[in-house]
């Protein structure tokens, strides 16, 4: 349910509606909009909850969600989320990118590529320390080792480092590092792991499983954000489909049905998608367009020495390029680039 509380109401009143909604054994969860406040009461509702709601003084309403991602739904929370993490902006018409290689090899390259992307114009980096790979034999990650490298990155250039939580023993090392945990396409119903990388507070970068449905994806999000944990970006990374010319094959409308529903930023990665990097360039332009409110994509050095998805990571002067282009069609269609050129 909604308790939608009347233009004015004051904090007393939000506060006796939050004490009404815990007696009735709901949780309640308070979302302030520029206009009006509403209360979400979320949970099995046993009674007439509604009735004795309607009651309370301010309330101007009380609506059944019809959602079944209550808090991520742009019904109880019509306002674009925007996640800030430094430089990185998402949301509202701020868009930003994340870039930088599939996974940590060394410091050298990290932060040879953590320079090259800040100055082609990415707001955040990115880089594995625990990868989750389909071979048990193919290279698992630099583990903290490379966790700290990323964070001498980071002091380098000041950009923030997003990195994947693959398992949730490694909550506490990882979250040590991190300023956006990742969780991957393989865990995005890893339930249990959702729940305790919310629990940190950390923005949380949630991508798509491969053969997820995009409301399976929602309810992945709302597991992060029932766990009292309001920043997450989702992420479309594209799914598996008969198709092979390309890894996975990139619905771009996912971007435009998730906005509809959601409050919650929506980036786009074009570099799992396509899974070449001569295709990655055209679907992260396609991406903006169709509205995405930031791009994830995989950069490295020397791709051809790359230790994990060589083949989709794009060289300095190829992302340095592409970023120009994207600078011009995120400008078409009105987005803020962020941080601004300077
Ligand atoms: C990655 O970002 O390197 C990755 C493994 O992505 P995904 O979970 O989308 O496959
Ligand atoms: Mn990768």
């Amino acid at each position: 349910m909604i308790v939608v509380m009347k233009v004015g109401a004051g904090d007393e009143a939000v506060r006796a509606v939050e004490a009404a909604v815990k007696q009735a054994g709901l949780k309640p969860r308070v979302i302030r909009g520029s206009v009006q406040t509403v209360v979400a009461a979320i949970g099995e509702k046993r009674g007439p909850v509604r009735e004795m709601l309607e009651t309370l003084d301010g309330v101007a309403d009380v609506v059944p969600i019809q959602s079944p991602y209550k808090l991520a739904c742009r019904e109880v929370h019509p306002e674009p989320t925007v996640i800030e993490v430094g430089p990185l902006k998402l949301g509202d018409g701020n868009f930003g990118v994340i870039a930088g290689p599939c996974s940590i090899e060394s410091e050298e390259q990290m932060v040879e590529t953590a320079r090259a992307v800040k100055s082609a114009g990415a707001a955040a980096l990115r880089g594995g320390a625990f990868k989750p790979r389909t071979s048990p034999y193919a290279f698992q990650g630099l583990h903290e080792d490379g966790l700290k490298i990323l964070a001498v990155a980071r002091a380098e250039t000041g950009l923030p480092v997003v990195t994947e939580l693959l398992a949730e023993h490694d909550v506490e090392l990882v979250s040590r590092y991190a300023d956006v945990l990742q969780i991957g396409a393989r865990n995005m119903q890893n339930y249990r792991l959702l729940e305790v990388a919310g629990a940190t507070g950390k923005t949380i970068l949630l991508k798509r499983g491969a053969a997820a449905t995009l409301e399976e994806l929602l309810l992945a999000a709302e597991y992060i954000l029932n766990a009292g944990n309001p920043n997450v970006i989702l992420c479309e990374r594209g799914i598996r489909t008969f198709e092979s010319h390309t890894r996975f094959t990139l619905p771009t409308a996912s971007v435009d049905y998730l906005h509809q529903r959601t409050h919650l930023p929506i980036v786009v990665d074009p570099s799992h998608a396509a899974g070449y990097a001569s295709l990655v360039p055209s679907s992260a332009l396609a991406a903006i367009a169709a509205g995405a409110d930031g791009l994830i994509i995989e950069v490295h050095p020397n791709p051809s020495k790359a230790w994990c998805d060589g083949a989709q990571s794009l060289d300095f002067p190829r992302f340095a390029e592409l970023m120009g282009r994207c600078r011009r069609v995120a400008d078409a269609v009105g987005k803020c680039w962020i941080p601004p050129i300077v």
